[in-house]
C-alpha cells in the first residue's frame, strides 16, 4: 500500500513516478534553449518500424514547426573523386593484422591514423584508460618471454606501477576501477596457465606491394601443437570471428606452424578462452580479402564511410572531409 497512491497498484505508482518524471526532464531541458529550440526525432527505428514521437511533443501544438528533412552535421556522402590520394613512400608500407581490420571497417580511418599518423582527439575516460594499462601489462608479457613465468604477485605489483604512472588516479572512483583493472590481469594469468609459451615474433604474410604482419601476444607451444592467441580486454562481440583479424591470425598460423597450428581469441572480461577454426572456404575469402584490401591501400584507395552511429565516435569526425589535391610524400624514417 503506497500512501496518496490514489487506489493505484504499486506497479502503477512506479510508472506514473517514472512519467512525471520524464515529463519534467523534457521541460526543463526544454527551457535551457536561449535563441531558438530544436527538437531532433528518430522517425524509424534501427529495424527499420516506425517510431512514434515523444508523447510531450504534441503539448506544444503549433508553436513547433516540424521539418520532414532537417540539417544534419555529418560527413558528406563519398564522392569518388575525393578516394584516391596519391602517396608516394620512401619505404614500403608495413600494416599489422589490427590496421589492415581498420581500413576493412573506414578506409578513410585508416589513412588518417596510420598514413597521416593523426591520432585526432580521442577524449579518454577513465574506463578506456583502465583498459589502456591492462594493455600495457599485456605488451609489458608480450615483450619478455621470462615473464611468463613470475609470480602473480610481481605482475600485480606491476600493474600497480602502471596504474600510478598512467592510471586514471584523479577520479573518483580510482580504486574501483583499480581493482576492475587487477581482476582483468588475474583472469589473463589463468588464461595463461597450462601449456608452455614460446617466444613471440611477428609473422609476416605475402601481400603484395603492402607487408602486412600479424603480432600474436601469446604464442602457446606443447610439442608439435602452437597456438597463436590475441588478447582483448573487453568482451567477445556476437560477430568477432567476421573480422578479418582471426583469418590473417589463421593464415598466419599455418604458415609458421603447418595446418596443426590454431588460434585463440582471449576475452578477459568474460574471463574465456575461445578457439578460432575457419573453415577451408571461409579462409580462402579471407586471404582474397587481405589482397583486395592491401591492392587498395598500394593505390592509394582511402574512401570514406559515413555511418550515423560510428562517425560521432570517431577521433577524426569533425576534420574527417574532402583531401586536398597533390602528392602525399612520406620520407624515410630513417634518421
Ligand atoms: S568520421 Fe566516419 S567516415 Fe570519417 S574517418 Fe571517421 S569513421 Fe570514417
Amino acid at each position: 500500500m503506497i500512501a496518496g497512491a490514489g487506489g493505484m497498484t504499486g506497479l502503477d505508482a512506479v510508472k506514473a513516478g517514472h512519467e512525471e518524471e520524464e515529463e519534467c526532464l523534457f521541460f526543463v531541458a526544454m527551457s535551457r534553449a536561449k535563441r531558438y529550440l530544436t527538437l531532433y526525432a528518430a522517425a524509424t527505428q534501427a529495424d527499420g518500424k516506425r517510431r512514434s514521437p515523444s508523447p510531450y511533443i504534441e503539448v506544444l501544438g503549433s508553436a513547433l514547426a516540424a521539418v520532414d528533412e532537417p540539417a544534419l552535421f555529418r560527413p558528406s556522402r563519398p564522392d569518388p573523386a575525393e578516394d584516391q590520394v596519391a602517396v608516394e613512400r620512401a619505404e614500403p608500407l608495413v600494416v599489422t593484422a589490427e590496421q589492415l581490420s581498420l581500413y576493412a571497417k573506414c578506409p578513410r580511418r585508416f589513412f588518417y591514423t596510420h598514413i597521416l599518423r593523426s591520432a585526432g582527439g580521442r577524449r579518454s575516460t577513465a574506463f578506456v584508460e583502465m583498459h589502456d594499462v591492462v594493455y600495457d601489462i599485456v605488451g609489458w608479457l608480450r615483450a619478455g618471454p621470462e615473464r611468463w613465468h613470475l609470480p602473480l604477485t610481481e605482475v600485480e605489483q606491476r600493474y600497480n606501477e602502471v596504474w600510478a604512472e598512467k592510471g586514471p588516479t584523479e577520479n573518483g572512483y580510482a580504486e574501483d576501477f583499480r581493482r576492475a583493472g587487477l581482476e582483468l590481469v588475474q583472469a589473463l594469468i589463468r588464461s595463461r596457465q597450462g601449456a608452455p609459451h614460446a617466444p613471440v615474433s611477428d609473422i609476416e604474410l605475402t601481400a603484395g606491394a603492402v607487408r602486412v604482419v600479424v603480432r600474436p601476444d601469446e604464442v602457446r607451444q606443447s610439442g608439435k601443437s602452437v597456438v597463436l592467441r590475441r588478447v582483448r580486454t573487453g568482451r567477445k562481440a556476437s560477430d568477432e570471428e567476421d573480422d578479418i583479424i582471426y583469418g590473417l591470425y589463421q593464415i598466419a598460423a599455418r604458415q609458421w606452424h603447418g595446418d596443426g597450428a590454431g588460434v585463440e581469441a582471449i576475452h578477459l572480461t568474460d574471463d574465456a578462452v575461445t578457439p578460432i577454426e575457419l573453415r577451408p572456404r571461409k579462409l580462402a575469402n579471407r586471404e582474397a580479402k587481405m589482397q583486395e584490401l592491401t591492392s587498395a591501400i598500394a593505390a592509394g584507395h582511402f574512401p570514406r564511410r559515413p555511418s550515423d552511429r560510428v562517425c560521432p565516435r570517431c577521433p577524426h569526425y569533425v576534420t574527417c572531409g574532402p583531401v586536398p589535391d597533390g602528392r602525399l610524400v612520406i620520407p624515410s624514417e630513417q634518421k
